[in-house]
């Protein structure tokens, strides 16, 4: 058997579990070896039943005195309740779904159970556990605890893994002595054995150190390795030195901020240099990053070139269109709009403009990326709110250049951090001050019980004459979740309230319909819009002075700091009101922190520390594959001293084409192959 061996070709694995295997991305003998498990038994620490901490991770040991079967009840999980005893007291434990074991579990039979332990009522509980029978003999192991899939087991995990075992040495090594002793760490072959084995805990952190480290370099020196392709092989265009971004900025009815200016010179030198700027703009909503994009398009239209900006909503784009036509009117630039919803004619009309250079710069939705939308020479690309476009889509507008600079624009931002660390401080400027004058929103978390004062202070608000949003979670009442919807809630507030005007937006309305209630409300033709979070992006309605959400905790931190930038964008005081059931802790953790803090940067850090990077939104559109054993949220440290070895990797062979570097650099492509393009 070799690590290249199909993994079928291993005693015991038959079509069956070779499916199984197949869908844990394990195909060869070398994948398994790679397939680290998610957790450990520690089986030389078996816990006193009375001695367990809530909240936990515990191996027990004890007899099973009962087995309860749950009734079954329509939709709801049919649950097996095991009550098990040791020496010091008894557990609950708890199985979803799994009715079988009935059969299968035995009763006045000593069994090893690990898992988390929880207090329900006041018992010890243990949720799904994993278990297996105590075999009596000297058990003193640390157990490898696999991700599994149906068909598989523990066991047969375990038993695989020791017949492969002697191959382990064979694994080559993408690191040389010289990088294992300059940052203390183990062989690969130590590493590997002891995640799977591990003899001591010691021995696992320092093999799970090394992996991490190695995970972690893989990444950051691929991410550079793009950059390097893009910037050392491709030349851009050098935007003319004789454009002074000033002329045209000293026409804006304010100052720019300190903020504003330092970014804009960033992406002037980028401009003016023969490289391709690939420049990530992070700003918080309302920092003011419409004005930034605007003086780089001066910047390129001034140089004879044209520019593109892309916006994800019709609404968006044509908010883009509106304020961009008016400032650059005086300056003789022509701006065109482009979007489904012209008519053919107008269609025809702006897209043979744009081919004969007649138009400037083209704003606009999706419809940018089509096939028959020619320029006569674009040499920027601006694409606003960027989540929300797919690195692909982006590309697309690009490729309708000649190797254009681009310039990506978020207010959902990346944690600076992590930011800075994966694409260097050279390619992402960050926004971090307001325009003067601003008032902070404030921002109250209250319980469910407190939602009539919430909306007694709405009403109180649109008295005044503002205008305020309600955005809840879903469209419609939903059976199976409780929680309030956008419909639900307006129709209440009209029956309760029908001296004011009310609007409802969702995502399933068509595109013209959204737009047509979104300019009421923009018109200040609706006091109150309800809506789902289809509003999320970038709108402007500088009136609306609350913003009420409801079931606030099921949003996601960035999310909700995005719905609240949408009050507070005028001169009036303005509110945003969170109502949450707030039973949970991590509920209740982020009603405060969005109460504690106004700034999106600070959130998105503590979003990441709370939901952990796997669901923290974006990372793949950023580029960023997944990872198996790192945390970006967790190894911020790790990843600094990653960063320096990576470039001194670098900086002694560019695009790793040496051949002490071969393994590294198979590692690397393996490791990005399911990622799509990298363009920041
Ligand atoms: P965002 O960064 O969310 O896209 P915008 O570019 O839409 O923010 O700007 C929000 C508002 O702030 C706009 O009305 C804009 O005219 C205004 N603004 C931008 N920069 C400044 C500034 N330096 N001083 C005062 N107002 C500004
Ligand atoms: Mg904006």
């Amino acid at each position: 058997m070799e690590l290249q061996s199909e993994i079928k070709s291993l005693k015991g694995i038959g079509p069956k579990k070779y499916a199984a295997l197949q869908k844990l991305n394990v195909h060869y003998v070398e994948d398994l070896l790679l397939f680290y498990p998610r957790d450990y038994e520690d089986r030389r620490n078996i816990k006193s039943i009375n001695t367990l901490q809530e909240g936990e991770n515990a191996v027990i040991r004890g007899k099973i005195q009962l087995i309860i079967k749950g009734r079954r009840t329509y939709g709801k999980k049919q649950t097996l309740r095991v009550l098990v005893e040791d020496a010091s007291g008894t557990i609950e434990i708890v199985f979803f779904q799994m009715i079988y074991l009935e059969k299968t579990l035995l009763r006045n039979q000593e069994y090893i159970f690990f898992g988390k332990v929880t207090v329900q009522n006041g018992r010890l509980q243990m949720i799904q556990p994993d278990f297996h029978i105590f075999e009596g003999k000297a058990e003193n192991q640390i157990l490898p605890i696999y991700p599994l899939t149906l068909g598989l087991t523990q066991k047969e995990l375990r038993k695989w893994q020791m017949i492969i075992k002697p191959l382990i040495s064979k694994l080559e090594d993408p690191f040389s002595e010289d990088i294992l002793n300059r940052n203390r760490l183990c062989s690969l072959t130590y590493a590997i054995t002891n995640i799977h084995f591990p003899q001591t805990p010691q021995k696992l952190k320092e093999a799970k150190f090394r992996l991490v480290f190695e995970e972690l370099l893989l990444l950051q020196t691929g991410l550079m390795l793009t950059k390097n392709r893009l910037t050392k092989l491709q030349d851009g265009i050098s935007f003319s030195k004789e454009v002074n971004i000033a002329d045209f900025t000293k026409s804006f009815p304010y100052s720019l901020t300190k903020a504003q200016m330092r970014v804009i010179s960033e992406i002037n030198d980028d401009m003016e240099s023969q490289k391709v700027m690939n420049r990530l703009v992070q700003g918080d909503v309302g920092s003011g990053k419409t004005a930034v994009a605007a003086a780089a398009i001066f910047k390129a239209v001034k140089s004879g070139f044209q520019a593109a900006m892309m916006a994800p909503t019709e609404l968006l784009a044509k908010q883009h269109y509106e304020s961009l036509k008016e400032q650059f009117e005086p300056f003789d630039i022509k701006v065109g709009f482009l979007s489904g919803s012209l008519t053919t004619k107008q269609k025809k009309q702006v897209l043979l403009d744009l081919e004969n250079g007649m138009i400037h710069l083209l704003v606009g939705t999706h419809a940018l990326i089509q096939k028959k939308v020619n320029f006569y020479n674009l040499g920027l690309v601006v694409t606003d709110e960027q989540h929300r476009f797919g690195v692909n889509q982006r590309t697309l507008l690009t490729e309708k250049g000649l190797h254009p600079d681009v310039l990506v624009m978020t207010a959902t931002p990346i944690p600076r951090t992590l930011a800075i660390i994966l694409y260097g401080d050279l390619d992402c400027s960050v926004i971090d001050e307001m325009p003067p004058g601003r008032k902070p929103i404030v921002t109250k978390a209250l319980s469910l019980s407190q939602r009539d004062q919430a909306y007694a202070f709405l009403i109180s608000e649109i008295k005044k004459g503002r205008q305020a949003y309600v955005v809840a979670p879903l469209i419609e009442e939903s059976e199976s979740l409780e929680c309030r919807s956008a419909v639900y809630a307006f129709e209440e507030f009209q029956k309760n309230y029908p001296q004011f005007r009310v609007g409802l937006i969702h995502g399933e309305m068509k595109q013209a319909e959204k737009d047509e209630v979104m300019q009421y409300f923009y018109e200040n033709k609706i006091d109150v819009l309800f809506a789902t979070v289809v509003i999320e992006v970038g709108i402007n309605v500088p009136n609306a002075t609350v913003m009420l959400i409801e079931n606030a905790e099921r949003f996601g931190l960035a999310q909700l700091h995005q719905l609240r930038g949408r009050v507070g964008r005028g001169g009036e005081q303005s509110f945003c009101l969170l109502i949450s059931d707030q039973k949970s802790l991590l509920a209740k953790e982020r009603a405060k922190i969005m109460a504690h803090s106004n700034d999106g940067f600070y959130i998105a850090e503590e979003d990441l520390k709370l939901r952990g990077p796997g669901e923290f939104f974006g990372m793949r559109q950023h580029g960023i594959p997944e990872l198996k054993l790192a945390d970006l949220g967790k190894h911020i440290k790790i990843l600094k001293e990653v960063k320096k070895e990576s470039m001194l990797i670098l900086e002694e062979d560019p695009f790793l084409r040496n051949s002490e570097n071969k393994i590294l650099r198979n590692k690397i492509e393996k490791m990005f192959e399911n990622v799509e393009k990298i363009s920041i």
